[in-house]
């Protein structure tokens, strides 16, 4: 440290000699500097890093081998914004890459044939599925029994039950694995499903994934429609089989769209 001070001293002399111009100081009196050992030297100093007696300036030698803690993720949005495309996408990333994925999706969501998670433009891949009595955690336990899975992705991730949530969030403080969750925020009645409930309470990361109103806002809500187009403003949370549609909307034309009766 005394070698730094007298450096830093060497210096200021130079700054306050020259109208603290460095650049003229080093013009003048380059065989006093060396600048790269100044600088490496100077170095807490200058960044006003406090230095107790004895301590190393080099990071101590476990930095960057402690394991990274896995997280618990949830990518919410509303209907038609390209969930699936994008789990789709961050399996792909894994896998390109050597690494293996577990992809599971609500099992009576079968709009692309079961076991399989599908995106609207059309890709898919094969998915394990889940219903109420599914144990995730038991599942992604074996499965990291059988292989060494680097990424556990949930599609349709609203349809998981408070406890299930549970079961996921102890997979990634237990196992280490990271639990990717896609899934839709809030039903056409403008209220949280049970599993992103859970998941936004939980979630130890948050990332919406957007989409558009026809205005050209954020659309963050949903209307059902009838197979006439009518907006459906009562009914089951989720309804399966239908020949009902989703739109998505922002708040502002999902409350014109369901005449302003909130709550509904
Ligand atoms: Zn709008």
């Amino acid at each position: 440290m005394a070698a730094v001070r007298r450096k830093i001293t060497t210096l200021r002399g130079h700054w306050t000699q020259y109208g603290h111009s460095s650049a003229s100081a080093l013009e003048t009196k380059p065989e006093e500097i060396n600048l790269k050992e100044f600088f490496f030297d100077a170095r807490p100093v200058l960044t006003r890093k406090k230095i107790r007696p004895n301590e190393s300036l080099e990071p101590p030698l476990s930095a960057g081998k402690s394991p990274v803690m896995a997280k618990l993720y949830f990518h919410y949005s509303t209907m038609n914004a390209g969930k699936s495309t994008a789990l789709l996408q961050a399996s792909h990333n894994y896998r390109e890459r050597g690494m293996e994925t577990y992809l599971l999706t609500a099992r009576f969501d079968d709009r692309s044939g079961a076991g399989e998670i599908g995106s609207r433009i059309g890709i898919s891949a094969k998915a394990d599925g889940f219903d109420g009595n599914s144990d995730l955690f038991d599942m992604i336990e074996k499965r990291m029994k059988s292989s060494t899975l680097s990424c556990v992705f949930i599609d349709e991730s609203q349809f998981l039950s408070y406890d299930q949530v549970w079961q996921l969030a102890r997979a990634v403080d237990d196992l280490n694995i990271p639990v990717m969750c896609y899934g839709l925020r809030v039903d056409f009645l403008g209220k949280l499903f049970p599993g992103s409930a859970a998941l936004l309470a939980m979630a130890d990361e948050m990332r919406e994934v957007r989409t558009i109103c026809y205005c050209g806002k954020k659309a963050t809500m949903v209307v059902r429609q009838d197979g006439d187009g009518n907006v459906i403003t009562e009914g089951a949370q989720v309804q399966i089989g239908g020949n009902e549609t989703y739109v998505s909307l922002c708040r502002r034309h999902w409350r014109e769209a369901t005449g302003e009766r909130f709550p509904l």
